[in-house]
């Protein structure tokens, strides 16, 4: 959408004369406007190298979920107590809603924390995934990425021995700070 606003934005300026071109040009190139256009997973990685610059390539069966109670919703039994727990609308790494993440532009998936810790970034289909939530199906080289209706969810189905490639977070709390700051808008 941004690249978009920039090329709407050349196509008005290439009617107007050049000094105002020269002018607008250099102030796209401040490193503001430049940083501003960064997407979150560059963000991240660029944060006191969180992650590491090349990643590591593993096997992965991915399922997707949506943000819905149909996909979010557990049965926990303990103590002799069996309870319902809905955790629509929230990621299991913190207190970000998944609504302000999406809005954020970050594609967030579901992990396994032991195998991919929370903040990697999971390079998958030509998408960069941030690794925020878990679920109690999501265990080893399983990842379930968030899509944003639960008919995608069942269009994308079962995707076994998929190749990803992982860059792992480092250090989880600090990544969390740094998407903490990124949401923040800091
Ligand atoms: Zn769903």
């Amino acid at each position: 959408m941004k690249n978009l606003n920039h090329e709407n934005l050349l196509t008005v300026l290439a009617g107007t004369t050049l000094a105002i071109c020269i002018v607008s040009t250099a102030l796209l190139a401040l490193p503001g406007a430049v940083s501003e256009r960064r997407p979150p997973h560059e963000k991240l990685a660029g944060a006191a190298s969180l992650v590491p610059d090349t990643g590591t390539v593993m096997t992965c069966d991915i399922t997707a979920y949506c943000p819905e109670s149909c996909c979010n919703t557990a049965v926990i039994s303990g103590n002799g107590v069996t309870r319902i727990v809905d955790w629509s609308g929230r990621v299991a790494s913190g207190d970000f809603t998944i609504q302000v993440l999406t809005a954020k532009g970050i594609d967030v998936a579901a992990v396994d924390p032991a195998v991919i810790p929370y903040g990697s970034i999971i390079e998958y289909g030509g998408r960069n995934y941030i690794a925020l939530d878990t679920g109690s199906a999501i265990r080893g080289n399983r990842i379930d990425i968030l899509l944003p209706d639960h008919e995608s969810t069942v269009d994308f189905g079962v995707r076994r021995g998929q190749t990803v490639t992982v860059r792992a977070s480092k250090d989880s709390r600090k990544s969390l700070e740094a998407i903490h700051r990124f949401v923040e808008g800091l």
